[in-house]
C-alpha cells in the first residue's frame, strides 16, 4: 500500500512539470524595446507581421491587456496564423519615441 502511494505521488510531479514546461514553451515574450522601427514583428512561429497599431485583428487576436496608470504594460496576443500565444512588453518606449 506505501509503495501504491508513492508511485502516485511521482506521476502526479512527473505530470505538473510537464505541464510547467509546456506553459513556457508555448507563449513567446516580445520585448519592444529591442525592436526597431514602429514596433511590428515577425511571429516567432510563422513569420506573420505583427503591428501593434494594426486594429483589424486580422494577424492576431488581443487576449488580454494590462494597464497600470493609463499606460499600456503588457499585451498578451495570439497570432491567428499559427495559435502561438505572445507576451509583448515594452510599450513606454514607443510611447516616449511618438512624443519626441
Ligand atoms: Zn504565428
Amino acid at each position: 500500500m506505501v509503495a501504491n502511494t508513492k508511485a502516485k505521488k511521482g506521476r502526479l510531479n512527473m505530470l505538473k512539470k510537464e505541464f510547467k514546461k509546456n506553459r513556457v514553451q508555448s507563449i513567446y515574450t516580445i520585448d519592444l524595446t529591442q525592436i526597431e522601427g514602429d514596433g511590428s514583428f515577425p511571429c516567432p512561429r510563422c513569420g506573420a507581421l505583427i503591428s501593434p497599431e494594426d486594429e483589424t485583428e486580422e494577424v492576431y487576436t488581443i487576449v488580454e491587456t494590462k494597464v497600470a496608470n493609463d499606460e499600456l504594460l503588457e499585451l498578451i496576443i495570439s497570432c491567428c496564423t499559427c495559435g502561438t500565444t505572445l507576451r509583448v512588453t515594452g510599450f513606454q518606449h514607443i510611447v516616449g519615441l511618438a512624443g519626441e
